[in-house]
């Protein structure tokens, strides 16, 4: 089985693919990492993120060995991320290796579950179930400020309120690949269910599709 999952920052598909992921046995990508870590090469190699040919150098590296870097999660690297990501070169880049993942994914497991922005509409056009997650960016905003000021960032709900607006706005209206839900993807609003009602919601959508 293969499932995608797409949505905005702060909107719980991590959570919801990592549930996902336990309860039918898939592996698991989130796609993000990959945006993220060539933001972070080009943050700490003086490249440009907006500049193509220099986003397009930092996805050449070997981005693999960053992804399990904490140093990924913070909000500089999210934004720098979301700047090389409109790039048409470093998305046709990274495209293979996520489409493999999911066809080959590694031994032991029964498919794959990629999230990200794209990945229902242009990455995985064919996966079994796509699921496709809002919530207001006040709620998802709340959200993120909870997790960093848990883990001593410096930063206020206002800030990150305006880093997931400014995120949200790049990554909708790109021109390559922008976020939107897939047309048959299944819509969840984090807003309004909890995160266990969602993981409910889903696993009951894909137990009706089987
Ligand atoms: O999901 P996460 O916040 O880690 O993603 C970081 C950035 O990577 C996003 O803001 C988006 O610009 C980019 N991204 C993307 N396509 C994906 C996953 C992430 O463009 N499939």
């Amino acid at each position: 089985m293969i499932i995608a999952i797409d949505g905005p920052s702060g909107v719980g598909k991590g959570t919801l693919a990592k549930s996902l992921a336990t309860h039918y046995n898939l592996a698991l990508l989130d796609t993000g990492l990959l945006y993220r870590a060539v933001g972070f090469i080009c943050l700490t190699n003086g490249l440009d993120p907006a500049n193509e040919d220099q986003a397009f150098d930092a996805a050449q590296k070997d981005i693999l060995e960053f992804l399990k870097d904490s140093r990924l999660r913070t909000e500089d690297v999210g934004q720098a991320a979301s700047k090389a990501s409109v790039h048409a070169k470093v998305r046709a880049h990274l495209l293979d290796f996520q489409r493999d993942f999911a066809k080959h994914p590694p031994k032991g497991y029964d498919g794959a579950i990629l999230d990200g922005r794209d990945i229902g509409t242009h990455v995985l056009p064919d996966a079994d179930i796509k699921f496709y997650l809002v919530a207001t960016p006040d709620v998802r905003a709340e959200r993120r400020f909870q997790e960093l000021k848990g883990k001593d960032v410096a930063t206020t709900y206002l800030q990150v309120l305006e880093d997931i607006k400014e995120r949200d706005h790049r990554d909708r209206t790109r021109d390559v690949n922008p976020l939107r839900p897939a047309e048959n993807a299944i819509i969840l609003d984090t807003t309004e269910y909890s995160i266990e009602e969602v993981i409910k919601k889903s696993i009951l959508a894909i137990e009706k599709q089987r």
